[in-house]
């Protein structure tokens, strides 16, 4: 039976809980920097706002978090292992490769029929993540994480993709996506993946939530996947009002069973750093679904027990796959 590891401890499917599945601590890029330092990181404050934004969301009901933070983002497991002996939230690795068109020049040149010929790097990464643990620590990976943008699948993704998609069939971990909504990326993301042989149940298309499109994601959830509503608060991708229209409509189709809901939002980000979001993105943070958005889609009607689908019972299904999931 499958158990799911965390970074303090392989849990069963009844541990799991109310889940956000889509977040990220810390989203660094150590190449730029070193070059070009990062003014507003504080490694001790950044563990320590961790803990008390995951112990003041512990407090509000949710047990896990998974930190969608992988390679190409800056993941650092040994620092996240720090916020995670300190707080009483349950976290999540992931492992994958975050690029929307190209991966490094490392893997230009090495892998199977490179100038360096050798077994491919990606999978050899993966893999070892979810079995042995990441480097640097005892701590294994619970998911798999790919991308696919604007550009669509180039050489580099459908790389990560396959790559990934063996690590799936090799250890039943899920694969979870960040997708490009406006050109309906997540369609050609199932193709690829399911073409792989990941069953679309094990699969979260992320970010569908951006889109407006009902058509769209109404194909995405009689495929079978899992939709991605995973950017609430993230106004300048799309504004909240639109995601809860659209995701009222697709619970009045009777859909809660194939939504997941979160916010992609970090700790520290380099990408937007902390003075940018309070400006630009104040209600941006992992707290944002139980203050505002959950108390909203009561008043318009949603029930409870379709807020705990969303919120407990589909993530422990992705996450633990068929037949492993407990009670
Ligand atoms: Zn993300």
């Amino acid at each position: 039976m499958r158990t799911l590891p965390t970074y303090t401890g392989d849990i069963g499917g009844e541990a799991i809980g109310e889940t956000l599945l889509h977040e990220h601590l810390f989203v660094r890029q150590p190449e730029v920097d070193r070059a070009l330092p990062d003014v507003e990181w504080d490694e001790d404050r950044a563990v320590h706002e961790a803990v008390a934004h995951l112990d003041a969301l512990h407090d509000r009901g949710v047990r896990t978090v998974v930190d969608l933070t992988v390679p190409g983002l800056g993941r650092d497991a040994v620092l996240v292992a720090r916020v995670a002996e300190r707080t009483r939230m349950r976290l999540i690795a992931a492992t994958g490769w975050y690029t929307h068109d190209v991966l490094p020049a490392y893997f230009r040149l090495n892998g199977p029929g490179r100038l360096v010929d050798g077994p491919e790097p990606l999978i050899e990464l993966f893999i070892g993540d979810l079995t042995r643990g990441i480097h640097g620590t005892g701590v294994r990976a619970g998911v798999l994480k790919v991308v696919s943008d604007v550009d669509g699948i180039t050489d580099d993704v459908a790389r990560v993709f396959a790559a990934a998609a063996v690590a799936h069939q090799e250890t039943g971990a899920p694969v979870f996506t960040h997708s490009h909504s406006p050109s309906r990326g997540g369609l050609e993301q199932l193709d690829v993946l399911e073409r792989a042989g990941v069953e679309p149940h094990r699969i979260v298309i992320g970010h569908a939530g951006d889109s407006g499109d009902l058509d769209y994601l109404e194909e995405l959830a009689a495929r079978g996947a899992f939709l991605g509503f995973d950017r609430f608060g993230m106004e300048h991708a799309a504004p909240d009002a639109q995601r809860v229209a659209v995701l009222l409509a697709l619970l009045e189709q009777g859909l809660a069973e194939r939504i997941v809901l979160s916010h992609d939002a970090a700790i520290h980000s380099r990408m937007t750093p902390p003075s940018w979001r309070r400006a630009h993105a104040p209600r941006w943070t992992m707290h944002h679904l139980h203050d505002r958005i959950l108390p909203l889609l009561r008043e318009k009607g949603v029930g409870d027990d379709e807020i705990r689908t969303m919120m407990r019972d589909n993530p422990r299904h992705v996450l633990m796959g068929p037949g492993n999931e407990g009670r």
